[in-house]
């Protein structure tokens, strides 16, 4: 069985993107527009002799007034059930937001291997800017560039360790 990676988090903060880097396919949707992407998808990556399978999230609704939850339930948890090892990727620029918390909150309760990615870090210094991602209890942060392909492959590296 190949281990399966889940990518989930709030809209926007580039879980396509890696999703495309980590496949390198076209399946889900990089949209320029917050949460396009609204079903779960599937693709194939391989690093080296290990293969894994990699969901896409949709994320969660723009709109949190409707509860953050209840569009989790539908989408993301799923997914990470599924999963061996979660990736929860945050905005390394736009910094925590309360969505961030109620799915670092679920991910912590729930004790699967989940790995804290702030996404969008390319020329930034580790140091300062990363620093309040800590308060999400989940331990260190990677900082990635999906965009870019910076700090990918340790990001696939480490995701395979968890295992
Ligand atoms: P998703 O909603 O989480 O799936 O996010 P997307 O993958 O659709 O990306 C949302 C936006 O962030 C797009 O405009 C991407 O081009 C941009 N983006 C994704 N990764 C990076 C990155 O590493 N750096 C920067 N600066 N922008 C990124
Ligand atoms: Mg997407």
């Amino acid at each position: 069985m190949k281990p399966v990676i889940a990518l989930v988090g709030r809209p926007n903060v580039g879980k396509s993107t890696l999703f495309n880097r980590m496949t390198k396919s076209r399946d889900a949707i990089v949209a320029d527009f917050a949460g396009l992407t609204r079903d779960r998808h599937y693709g194939q990556g391989k690093q080296g002799k290990h293969e894994y399978i990699v969901i896409d999230t949709g994320g969660f609704e723009p709109d949190a007034s409707k509860g953050i939850f209840k569009e989790m339930a539908k989408q993301t948890r799923q997914a990470v059930a599924e999963a061996d090892v979660v990736l929860f990727i945050v905005d390394a620029r736009a910094g925590l937001s309360a969505q961030d918390h109620e799915i670092g909150n679920y991910l912590r309760r729930l004790g699967k291997p989940a790995l804290l990615v702030a996404n969008k870090a390319e020329g930034m210094r580790e140091g300062a800017q990363l620093t309040e991602f800590y308060e999400l209890g989940l331990g260190d942060v990677v900082a990635v560039s999906a965009a870019h392909g910076q700090g990918v492959r340790s990001l696939v590296e480490q995701a395979l360790g968890q295992l």
